[in-house]
């Protein structure tokens, strides 16, 4: 027996064990992808949720050194959605059946921001009757705001913590309190205290990560217990400080198998959480996010924000789909979608059964 076989065997992996998983080639990583193949379709089916992607804004107070939008770097054009442009894509959203949304930006925490987003917020709920769900990534915010923004009809909230090793988060990020892993953390557990669905995430392939770092970001996605997850391959931006190291890092061909394989294998390991084809995956392979879905990805977040702004929201290099409209996006994701071997959930939100049978079994 393949000694992937025998680990896939166990109920709980070690460290190890996940290590030696994440390393698999070959036959021996086509079997991981078979048993995540299986396990997503026991536990979540072949439906995939839609969630249309507005982002909203790319003013950011933060400086992370892997991202294009960051505060420090001035060669692009800054911008913010109008309330017309923003209710227009919700339009599109809820008249295309989407079941539920996502906003999201640079993290700015002032109180015109707030405000801004608690406005937005009711006059969804109220235009949509409620029937779209709403997912935020707006970063870190106070516990006031997160409760503000929840009661306003927020019900999912995505924060990635990026890295779970410390150490490594402090290389990736200036040293000062708007940057602080405990924060991050910190930040997570209250959104879960608010009520939020809480979805996290890491990258995959980033400067000095290691297999050892990748395989404790399962571990912590475990025992955080999250609901929904968003991770994929790190890509260069040539107007950050990481850039200084591309020559460091593994071909984005390996950044995109190893993110596979995270999939892979925290499907196996949290059998009905939500988790997220992202876009990254598709920069790197054309058919990216459609092989995210066939290895246990049950997510895909259609662009529906304005053509004319994505030019400006390049966290990194490449991005896809810079100038398809929403429709036209929507009519390539489904037949993708279809050859992957799923179907679209249309007008269903797809809460994560996770989050459910956590909150059931209190
Ligand atoms: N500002 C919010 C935050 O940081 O949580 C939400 C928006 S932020 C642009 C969304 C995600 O983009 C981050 O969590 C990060 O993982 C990802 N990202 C930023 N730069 C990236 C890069 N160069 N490659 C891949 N993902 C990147
Ligand atoms: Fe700002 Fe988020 Fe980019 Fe960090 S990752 S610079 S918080 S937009």
């Amino acid at each position: 027996m393949l000694s992937v076989e025998k680990i896939l065997k166990k109920n709980n992996f070690s460290k190890t064990d996940l290590q030696y998983l994440l390393e698999s080639k070959g036959e021996e990583r086509q079997t991981i992808f078979e048993k995540s193949k299986a396990t997503k379709e026991l536990f979540v089916g072949h439906k995939v949720y839609f969630r249309g992607l507005i982002e909203y804004a790319n003013f950011c107070s933060k400086n992370c050194y892997y991202c294009g939008i960051r505060a420090g770097n001035k060669q692009f054009t800054r911008y913010q959605l109008t309330d017309e442009e923003v209710m227009e894509a919700v339009d599109y959203a809820f008249s295309n059946n989407y079941g539920s949304l996502v906003i999201q930006s640079g993290e700015r925490t002032n109180k015109t921001f707030v405000s801004k987003i608690e406005g937005l917020l009711k006059k969804i709920q109220f235009l949509t009757k409620g029937k779209l769900h709403i997912t935020l990534s707006l970063g870190e915010q106070r516990e006031e705001t997160y409760r503000r923004w929840f009661e306003a009809g927020a019900h999912r909230y995505l924060l990635r913590i990026e890295v779970s090793n410390p150490v490594l988060y402090k290389k990736l990020h200036p040293d000062n309190i708007h940057h602080n892993y405990q924060q991050r953390l910190l930040a997570l557990q209250t959104l879960r205290q608010v009520g939020y669905q809480v979805g996290t995430g890491v990258m995959i392939g980033l400067p000095f990560q290691t297999i050892s770092d990748l395989a404790d970001d399962l571990l912590f996605f475990r025992d955080f217990d999250v609901d929904m997850v968003g991770m994929g391959p790190y890509i260069e931006h040539i107007d950050t400080p990481l850039y200084q190291y591309r020559d460091t890092l593994l071909p984005l061909q390996e950044r995109f198998d190893l993110s596979l394989k995270m999939i892979a294998i925290l499907r196996i390991m949290m059998k009905d959480i939500n988790i997220a084809a992202t876009t990254a995956m598709q920069t790197i392979d054309p058919q990216g996010r459609e092989k995210a879905l066939m290895v246990g990805a049950n997510v895909i977040m259609p662009n529906l924000t304005p053509v004319k702004y994505r030019q400006d929201y390049l966290l990194y290099e490449n991005k896809p789909c810079l100038d398809e409209e929403a429709s036209e996006c929507k009519n390539c994701l489904e037949i993708r979608i279809h050859m992957a071997g799923d179907q679209i959930a249309y007008g269903e939100w797809g809460d994560s059964r996770h989050f459910r049978n956590r909150t059931t079994k209190k």
